[in-house]
């Protein structure tokens, strides 16, 4: 069974992707330049599937093409903090100023009609409803609902899978862990990139990052979590 894999470059989705190798025959990879603010996602997401080609035989052998769609137009109708210089702080409608409205909408939509070209009936994404921002269109039932919407709109089943939806952050590195051991933790320490601001010049233990977005603290707390719980 052939799966497809929303890869951002993020922590998130490489622990999915790695999740998706551990399962599936054939994993292809898909992601999506959007207007991003920086872009740090998409140099490093190619460097993360290079080393994990290099340091996973098994793993290498499964992955397949990686693909990675223009949606400038899509970030140009969007006035967020992810897409232009902005603050990031809650907004009146109470959501943080880093939601794009009908992301995940439009990246599923996408990654389906590449999956029904291609097919690939099982899309995987690093969505979280625990610990999320509070984020509309990473519920589980927004995107159950649209794996529906999906399957009739195209006639042909597709399937959402999201293995981070009920953990925390410390679940994720524990998943990564559990996965693909220190070796895979180390890959995702050194390659993944989630900083809201884009910034690589400071190194933490947990990774680079400005250390301070919203971002950047869920990951720290994530990763002192799970320190504290593995020892
Ligand atoms: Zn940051």
């Amino acid at each position: 069974m052939p799966a497809l894999v929303l890869f951002s470059g993020g922590q998130d989705s490489t622990t999915c992707l790695a999740w998706a190798l551990a399962r599936y025959d054939r994993v292809e990879t898909i992601g999506f330049a959007y207007g991003q603010r920086h872009d740090v996602e998409l140099i490093v997401r190619k460097r993360v599937l290079d080393r994990i080609r290099a340091e996973f035989p098994d793993w290498a052998a499964r992955l397949g093409e990686d693909q990675v769609l223009n949606l400038s137009e899509f970030g140009a109708i969007s006035d967020t903090a992810l897409t232009r210089e902005a603050e990031i702080e809650m907004t009146a409608a109470g959501l943080p100023s880093t939601f794009v409205p009908g992301r995940n909408l439009v990246f599923f939509t996408y990654a389906a009609a590449i999956a029904y070209r291609r097919r690939t009936p099982v899309l995987v994404g690093g969505m979280c409803e625990t610990d999320y921002s509070g984020y509309p269109d990473c519920r589980n039932e927004t995107l159950q609902t649209l794996a529906r919407a999906l399957s009739l709109g195209l006639d042909w089943n597709v399937t959402i899978e999201t293995p981070l939806m009920w953990i925390d952050k410390a679940g994720t590195w524990a998943l990564a862990h559990e996965l693909g051991g220190e070796r895979l933790v180390d890959l995702i320490v050194e390659e993944t990139h989630t900083c809201y601001l884009g910034n690589r010049e400071h190194r933490h233990e947990w990774g680079y990052g400005c250390g301070t977005c919203p971002a950047c603290e869920l990951r720290r707390k994530g990763w002192e979590k799970w320190q504290t719980e593995k020892s």
